[in-house]
């Protein structure tokens, strides 16, 4: 039976990939320290005899009994509210988290897969963004902390994998959306759901028309799994290629919640929000046969229906 260690996995995409993985016939160690986490995401994965959760810091020395086939690294804070309140934690995990999660991918010659992010091309230049772009990050800004840190758990990664000769894969995820978001996550999905449903203003950070593409989660997972399964370095790009402003975004959740709430425009919360992010996902539709299925309608139904349950509204 092949055996996976998924850190970051009481997290969101975490907690899918444990699904889909023991799904698969994996046995499944999840590691977490529930700085963003929450055991609530894998407590119906507690009663499976091959699945275990770790509470740890993968920042510290890591050790797991037996073999393993495959490190899946999720570990890190993604919101950008975090970006101001855990700047050293986020950077702690992607330098210090990626180096121990190698190196016990090293020592078990597993394979190592990294969780990088479509904020390693920073506020782009360029659009959409491909693979070979190289980014443009402030990396004394807000978000560098975050966008610095990914792009030097790529470039650990690569250097394991060429002086060490470590099998890895790269996905740069671009931003994807979901059921186990955090209410509180502060990321836009949560946010204007949350808001929509309680009948609170939709508050719209700068003048709304910059762009974001979202992504469904089982399609990302779906794509991991392509990925996971292939002899792909990557980096390879996941993500849904339907571009929306966030205004535009905003009027389409406050649509299909029938909700009263007004938009609001607040002042950004940090001064390098990427303009526009759509991913080019040419590598991932030629090289995976991967291309994500579920429309921005349907998964935001799905959503919106898990939210209202959490808000005991359904
Ligand atoms: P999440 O916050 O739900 O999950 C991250 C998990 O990592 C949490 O459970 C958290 O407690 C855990 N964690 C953080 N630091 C840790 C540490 N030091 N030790 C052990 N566990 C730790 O966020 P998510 O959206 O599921 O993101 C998962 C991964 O995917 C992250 O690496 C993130 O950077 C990446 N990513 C996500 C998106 C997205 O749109 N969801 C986009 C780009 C990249
Ligand atoms: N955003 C917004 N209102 C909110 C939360 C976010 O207008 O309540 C905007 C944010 O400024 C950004 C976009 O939505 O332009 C996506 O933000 P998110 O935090 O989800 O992730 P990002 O893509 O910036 O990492």
């Amino acid at each position: 039976m092949p055996r996976a260690l998924v850190t970051g996995g009481a997290g969101f995409l975490g907690s899918h990939l444990c699904d889909r993985l023991l799904a698969e016939g994996f046995e499944v160690i999840a590691m977490d320290n529930l700085i963003t986490g929450n055991t609530d995401n894998i407590v119906h994965l507690l009663d499976n005899p091959r699945f275990r959760f770790v509470r740890y810091d993968v920042t510290e020395y890591l050790y797991i009994d037996g073999p393993i086939d495959y490190v899946f690294h999720l570990a890190s804070p993604a919101s950008p509210v975090d970006f101001p309140t855990k700047p050293i934690q986020i950077m702690k995990v992607n330098a210090l988290g990626t180096h121990k999660a190698l190196g016990l991918a090293r020592a078990k010659n597993a394979v190592f897969f990294l969780a990088s992010t479509s904020e390693v091309y920073g506020d782009p230049l360029v659009h959409p963004q491909s693979e070979e772009y190289w980014g443009n990050v402030n990396p004394v800004g807000i978000r560098g902390v975050y966008d610095e840190s990914k792009r030097f758990a790529e470039a650990l990664t690569m250097a394991y994998h060429r002086y060490h000769g470590v099998p890895v894969r790269i996905v740069r995820i671009f931003n994807t959306y979901g059921p186990r978001m955090r209410l509180d996550d502060g990321r836009v999905v949560p946010n204007f759901v949350g808001q929509a449903l309680r009948g609170d203003p939709i508050t719209v950070y700068g003048d709304g028309k910059q762009t974001r593409s979202f992504c469904y989660c089982s399609d990302l997972i779906e794509g991991f799994w392509r990925l996971a399964l292939s002899d792909l370095t990557g980096p390879i790009n996941i993500g849904n290629p339907t571009e929306r402003t966030i205004l535009e975004f905003a009027q389409l959740i406050k649509q299909l919640t029938n909700s009263k709430s007004e938009i609001v425009f607040e002042p950004l919360k940090t001064p390098d929000d990427p303009k526009q992010r759509r991913p080019d996902i040419t590598k991932a539709r030629t090289l995976l046969g991967w291309e994500p299925k579920v429309g921005l309608e349907e998964g935001l139904q799905y959503t919106i229906a898990y939210f209202a349950k959490k808000l005991g509204l359904s």
